[in-house]
C-alpha cells in the first residue's frame, strides 16, 4: 500500500538491538486460499488491539483502540499502520522500551478469506470484505475506509451472521492469550517485571494505572515462583492434574463457543475470568 520497499516502515521504527520483535522480511505471497490473521492485544501508551491480514507476503495492520466488536450496530475505529513481517504474527511478549514499548498479547490468530475477487481493489476502493476463522472471531466482516485523517481512520464491522453477537463483548469474554492462555501479568512475569518497577511505558491515565497493577501482579507471580519448590509431591501434582485449569476451560469455551444471535437471545456465559491457579510448573 506505499511505493517503499516492503516493511521500510516497520523497520525504520524499531531497534532489533533494543527490542525483541522479528525484524521485517517479507515472505512469500500466497495468491489465493487461506490467509494468515491475528489481532494482538497491546498495552502500549494505550492499550488497544492490532488486526493484522496476510497479504502480499506481509501483514496489513490496523490499530483498533477499542477492539473488535461481534455487534453489527457497532462500528470500530481502526487506524491503519505499518504493515508487519509475517513472523510478527504469532509474537508474543514484552517491548522493553522505544516505539510499542509494553506488552503483546496474541489476542486471536486463525486464517481468513476476502469475499471479493480483488484484494488490492478493495484496499484501493477502502472496502475489504472477508471471512475470519479465528479462535474469536468468526464469520463475516469488513473494513471500510473513511475519509477523516488523510484515510487513514477505516471501521472494522461485523456483519450480519451466525457469527455476530449484539450483546456479547468478546474482549471481556475472552480476554486472555491464544498462545500461552495467560494475561498480560503473566506475559510479563515470563520476562522482567523489574525493568518497569521504574520508567514504565504509561504513566498516566487508564493505561497508567492498569500496567502498575500488572507489574506488581508479574513481580508476585516471579516472587510466587521462586519460592515454589522444584518438585512437589506425586500427590499434589496429580491433583492438580485431575484438576481442569478454569483458564484453559475458559479458553476452549471461547474457541469452541461461537456466539450465536440464532434463536433465542440466551444471556452470554459468564465471562472468562474466572481467576485460574495461579500456582504453576516453573519453567
Ligand atoms: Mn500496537
Amino acid at each position: 500500500m506505499s511505493k517503499k520497499p516492503p516493511l521500510a516502515d516497520y523497520n525504520a521504527k524499531r531497534d532489533f538491538s533494543r527490542s525483541p520483535e522479528p525484524a521485517g522480511r517479507p515472505g512469500p505471497a500466497r495468491p489465493s486460499g487461506p490467509r494468515f490473521f491475528c489481532v494482538q492485544k497491546h498495552l502500549a501508551s494505550h492499550l488497544h488491539y492490532d488486526f493484522r491480514l496476510e497479504h502480499n507476503g506481509v501483514l496489513l495492520s490496523w490499530a483498533v483502540p477499542k477492539g473488535p466488536s461481534l455487534d453489527p450496530g457497532t462500528k470500530r475505529l481502526a487506524m491503519h499502520v505499518e504493515d508487519h513481517p509475517l513472523d510478527y504474527g504469532t509474537f508474543e511478549g514484552v517491548i522493553p522500551e522505544g516505539y510499542g514499548a509494553g506488552i503483546v498479547m496474541l489476542w486471536d490468530r486463525g486464517t481468513w478469506e476476502p469475499e471479493v475477487p480483488d484484494v488490492d481493489a478493495a484496499l484501493a476502493r477502502g472496502d475489504l470484505k472477508m471471512r475470519l476463522e479465528g479462535f474469536k472471531l468468526k464469520g463475516s466482516w469488513v473494513l471500510v475506509r473513511t475519509p477523516r485523517d488523510g484515510g487513514r481512520s477505516w471501521l472494522l464491522i461485523k456483519h450480519r451472521d451466525a457469527w455476530s453477537s449484539p450483546e456479547l463483548d468478546i474482549a471481556e469474554f475472552a480476554p486472555l492469550s491464544v498462545k500461552s492462555e495467560g494475561d498480560f501479568a503473566d506475559i510479563l512475569a515470563q520476562d522482567r517485571p523489574e525493568i518497569w518497577l521504574s520508567n514504565r511505558p504509561a504513566r498516566g491515565g487508564e493505561a497508567g494505572a492498569m500496567l502498575e497493577k500488572i507489574v506488581a501482579r508479574a513481580l508476585e507471580l516471579r516472587a510466587g515462583r521462586e519460592k515454589v519448590p522444584a518438585a512437589k509431591p506425586a500427590k499434589e501434582r496429580a491433583a492438580a492434574r485431575a484438576k481442569p485449569p478454569a483458564r484453559k476451560a475458559a479458553r476452549k469455551v471461547s474457541a469452541a463457543r461461537a456466539p450465536s444471535s440464532r434463536g433465542s437471545k440466551s444471556t452470554p456465559r459468564r465471562p472468562a475470568r474466572t481467576p485460574a491457579p495461579r500456582s504453576r510448573k516453573p519453567r
